[in-house]
C-alpha cells in the first residue's frame, strides 16, 4: 500500500484524456527523447512511452520503485534520484521535458533546466495556475524574474487549465499546463543576464536606479542610462529593453 507524501508534492493524474492532451501539447513524436521529472505512479510516463522514442523519468521517492518497475515500459528508464542533483550536461542529445511538476520546487526546476542545458528543445509542464500566470505574464502585474527569463528563451503559453479535482489527492489550487519552445533569440551570456534581471527586481517597489545601485556604482549608472530610464521599475521593462540595458552596462 502506497502512502502519498505531501512533502514531495505527490498529486497524481489518472485521466487518460488529460494525459494524452498533455503529450499532444508537448508535440511529442517517435523521434523525441523525453525527460520527465517526477514519474509518480507512471501515468504520464506510460502515455509518453507510447509516443516518444525514449523516456528518462526521474523520481525521488524510492517507495514508488515497485509500482514503476512493474510497468515494464521498454523505452523508459526510471531513475530514482533527486532531479535537482542531476548534472544536465549528461544529456548530450536534444531533449524535451514533459512533467507534472512537484509544486514545492517548480521554479527551481524550471531555472535549472533553462540555465544548465544547451540541449533542451522545449518544456511542457503542469504547474499551479498562479505560477503559470507568472510564467506567461507581460509587463506589470504578475511580471517578474521568471516571466522575463522565459521570454529570454522563447514564448511561454498556457495550453490548458486543469481543475484541482483531476488530481489525487486533490490539491488546494487549480493548475495549468505551460509550454515553451526554446529559441536562442538573444546573443548574450544567459547566466550574467539572469543575474542582471534578478538585481533589477531585487526590491519590487524600488526604481531601477536603487536596485541596480546594489551592484553597479551610481556614477556608472548615471553615465550609462538617462534619468527617465533609471526612474522606472523593473516590472515596466520589456524583454528587449532588458537585453538592451544589459548590453549597455556590460557591453
Ligand atoms: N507524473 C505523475 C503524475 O502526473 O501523476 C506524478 C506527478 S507529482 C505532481 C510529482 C512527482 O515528483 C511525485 O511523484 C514526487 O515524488 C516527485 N518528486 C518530488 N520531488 C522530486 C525531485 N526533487 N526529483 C525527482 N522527483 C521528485
Amino acid at each position: 500500500m502506497f502512502n502519498f507524501k505531501k512533502k514531495y508534492g505527490q498529486n497524481f493524474l489518472t485521466d487518460k484524456n488529460l494525459l494524452s492532451a498533455i503529450v499532444k501539447d508537448a508535440e511529442i513524436d517517435k523521434d523525441d527523447f523525453v525527460v520527465e521529472i517526477g514519474a509518480g505512479a507512471g501515468a504520464l510516463t506510460c502515455e509518453l512511452s507510447k509516443h516518444a522514442k525514449k523516456v528518462v523519468a526521474f523520481e525521488i521517492d524510492n517507495d514508488l520503485k515497485e509500482i514503476l518497475s512493474s510497468l515494464k515500459l521498454e523505452n523508459v528508464t526510471f531513475r530514482f534520484e533527486d532531479f535537482m542533483k542531476v548534472d544536465l550536461k549528461e544529456f548530450v542529445e536534444p531533449f524535451k521535458v514533459v512533467a507534472n511538476l512537484p509544486y514545492y520546487i517548480t521554479t527551481p526546476i524550471i531555472f535549472k533546466l533553462l540555465e544548465e542545458s544547451d540541449n533542451l528543445l522545449s518544456l511542457t509542464v503542469m504547474v499551479q495556475k498562479e505560477v503559470a500566470e507568472r510564467m506567461v505574464a507581460d509587463i506589470n502585474g504578475d511580471y517578474g524574474v521568471l516571466s522575463v527569463m522565459l521570454k529570454f528563451y522563447g514564448e511561454a503559453k498556457i495550453t490548458r487549465i486543469v481543475k484541482r479535482n483531476m488530481f489525487f489527492p486533490e490539491p488546494n489550487v487549480d493548475s495549468a499546463v505551460v509550454t515553451i519552445k526554446i529559441e536562442k533569440k538573444y546573443d548574450v551570456d544567459r547566466q550574467a543576464f539572469y543575474k542582471f534581471v534578478k538585481t533589477a527586481f531585487s526590491m519590487r517597489r524600488k526604481t531601477l536606479f536603487n536596485n541596480l545601485a546594489l551592484t553597479y556604482s551610481k556614477e556608472k549608472l548615471k553615465q550609462t542610462f538617462d534619468e527617465d530610464f533609471l526612474r522606472r521599475r523593473a516590472e515596466s521593462l520589456t524583454i528587449d529593453e532588458f537585453v538592451e540595458a544589459y548590453k549597455k552596462i556590460l557591453g
